[in-house]
């Protein structure tokens, strides 16, 4: 699915926020490195994905009502059978409606459970005056302690994005802290400019957050995205 699917559906149901799953396959139809995500409407059909994409899974409530997926008991990791992602169906379902008895529900999304790596995050918020502005920084519990974060006005040039990395303090972390592998470093200056350019082409994304993204020693991967689109086309 584009972003044009994704935007011309959101808008006929009157809403602002593209799912998970929506906002994965249009960033993965530009080619930016998202965990494949698939939804699924039954038990069977998250159990037929999961054997599909390979254990361990995530399972997550796909809701164009529900922000933080967390929040609401929404998200299983590390289910590793059949009888898990089942469980985890049904639970997850029934956390949602709890949390949120008018909420819209997709259905589940079912994505392979991607490996740790350096956590970061990638955010776009549109500015009245600057238009969108790219914030990038380490991600994780850090994240909460610390404000490592770099921002840029987009368009972002290549030179751009590897200022932004190199201005963080969590840069320590993408260049192998303490005997870990240093990470894919030109991956992550090409995902920010892969964000600028998909934002810069598609001016009804008002934000955008790829959080988080996980940076390993070879490539880089969002394991969970969100679009919020403009008031108006
Ligand atoms: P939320 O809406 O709460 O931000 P996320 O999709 O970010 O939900 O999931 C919450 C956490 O679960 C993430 O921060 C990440 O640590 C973990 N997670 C989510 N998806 C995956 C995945 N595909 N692989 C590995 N970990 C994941
Ligand atoms: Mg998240």
């Amino acid at each position: 699915m584009t972003l044009a699917i994704a935007i011309a559906r959101a808008r006929s149901e009157g809403r602002h926020l593209l799912t998970e799953v929506e906002a994965k396959d249009a960033l993965a139809a530009a080619d930016l490195p998202v965990v494949t995500t698939r939804l699924a409407s039954t038990a069977d059909e998250a159990a037929a994905i999961a054997r599909d994409v390979g254990y361990p899974v995530v399972c997550k409530i796909t809701s164009p009502d529900i922000v933080h997926k967390s929040d609401v008991g929404g998200v299983r990791v590390a289910l590793a059978d059949e009888a898990a992602v089942r469980r985890a169906f049904d639970e997850i379902l029934a956390a949602a409606q709890a949390a949120v008895p008018d909420a819209r529900i997709h259905g589940v999304a079912v994505q392979r459970m991607a490996p740790a790596g350096v956590e970061l995050i990638v955010g776009v918020t549109t500015d009245p005056q600057f238009g969108p502005v790219i914030m990038f920084g380490t991600g994780g519990v850090l994240v909460e302690l610390f404000r490592d974060v770099a921002f840029r006005v987009v368009p972002l040039a290549p030179r751009d994005a590897r200022e932004m990395v190199h201005e963080i303090r969590g840069v320590k972390l993408l260049q192998g802290f303490r005997g870990q592998p240093a990470c894919d470093v030109a991956a992550v200056e090409r995902l920010l400019c892969q964000v600028s350019d998909f934002v810069e082409a598609n001016p009804q994304v008002r934000e955008l957050d790829l959080n988080p993204v996980f940076a390993y020693p070879e490539g880089v991967t969002a394991v969970d995205a969100r679009i919020v689109l403009s008031e108006e086309d």
